[in-house]
């Protein structure tokens, strides 16, 4: 929303609680009014005649009596318009303020969309050159040999790769955000992380990196299935990335205080500088060591956890490793 829209919603807002405002100030005066009405002759009669005995009011006296309803009527008229023009303004004012502060979430998500929307474009881009560039420069050149061919293949259908793990990674966040609570069931995290152990074993062996578990038989949390392995599986996949061979990696999970997962690396590690930018979308410390990366897994892992209720914390060393640790309700 730029500023001249959210200037004209602020305001269009605005006119609106004014408008809901006058109308009940309106109803509520004619009310009132109109109570007051019976009053006035009650009240002149009362503050003239009282003390007297009871006796028939004069035409003279009559026309007295109307005269001074009248004016009260009038009095009364004028110092419930001043009333309500009071309100009325305090209201606008107030109204004018609270749209800016009803609108900022709504402003807030559209800049969010529209950084992404740039982010994802710009993201786009480098692959897309990089096909560009490949396909020209090799239907340009002649005397080009089968290996020659081969090699450009290869780069386009590795750019190509890139750009369907980033659309399905995008299709992935977007189906986070809207997951339902309500389909949540009984997992086990155990098995979840079991079944990982046995996946990431061979990259883990070829990498001469040991896959050491302390994981407990009944950890179990609410939750969707397919959601957390995909999580648990951005972790593992992150932390077998960025450790050096000969490393270490170490998953544990606990039930008690409160379902824990930890999954820890003796790997290159981060600043701190960094650890807060990690989740990020499309954030990657140094791309060139990404190894196919794109800088999605933590802001989908950052989703994941959040509709779970979960939290997410990091510890990280330069060069000493990293420990990301998810916490359950
Ligand atoms: P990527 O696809 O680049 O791995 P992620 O969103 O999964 O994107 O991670 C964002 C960045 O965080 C990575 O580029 C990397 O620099 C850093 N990172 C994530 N996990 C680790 C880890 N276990 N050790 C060191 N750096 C990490």
């Amino acid at each position: 929303m730029d500023t001249h829209s959210f200037q004209r919603t602020r305001i269009i807002l605005t006119s609106w609680y004014v408008g809901i405002l006058a109308i009940i100030l309106f109803a509520f005066s004619l009310v009132l009014y109109t109570g007051e009405q019976n009053n006035f002759a009650r009240i002149i009669v009362r503050r003239d005649f009282s003390g007297q005995v009871p006796r028939i009011i004069l035409p003279i006296e009559r026309e007295e009596i109307q005269e001074q309803m009248t004016a009260l009527r009038r009095a009364f008229l004028l110092n419930l318009i001043g009333v309500d023009g009071v309100i009325l303004l305090f209201g606008g004012a107030l109204s004018y303020f609270l749209s800016k502060k009803t609108l900022k979430p709504v402003q807030e998500t559209f800049e969010r969309q529209k950084i992404f929307l740039a982010d994802v474009s710009h993201e786009i881009r480098t692959p897309l050159a990089a096909i560009q560039t490949a396909s020209e420069v090799s239907l340009r050149s002649k005397n080009k040999t089968k290996e020659d061919y081969q090699k450009v293949i290869a780069q386009i259908l590795s750019q190509s790769k890139r750009l369907t793990k980033m659309a399905n990674d995008l299709l992935l966040l977007s189906q986070i955000e809207s997951t339902q609570q309500v389909a949540f069931k009984k997992v086990s995290l155990s098995e979840i992380l079991q079944d990982l152990v046995s996946t990431f074993k061979t990259t883990a062996e070829e990498k001469h990196i040991t896959l050491t578990t302390a994981i407990e038989e009944k950890v179990f949390v609410r939750g969707d299935a397919y959601k957390l392995t995909q999580l648990f599986m951005i972790f593992l996949d992150n932390a077998l990335k960025y450790t050096k061979d000969t490393g270490v990696i170490t998953i544990t999970a606990t039930a008690s205080p409160k379902p824990t997962v930890s999954i820890t690396d003796t790997g290159i590690g981060m600043s701190a500088k960094d650890v807060k930018k990690i989740f990020e979308r499309f954030y990657q410390v140094d791309p060139s060591r990404s190894r196919g990366g794109n800088g999605l897994g933590l802001a989908i892992a950052q989703e994941i956890v959040k509709v779970h209720k979960a939290k997410v914390s990091v510890k990280s060393l330069v060069d000493k490793g990293s420990t990301f640790t998810i916490t359950f309700s």
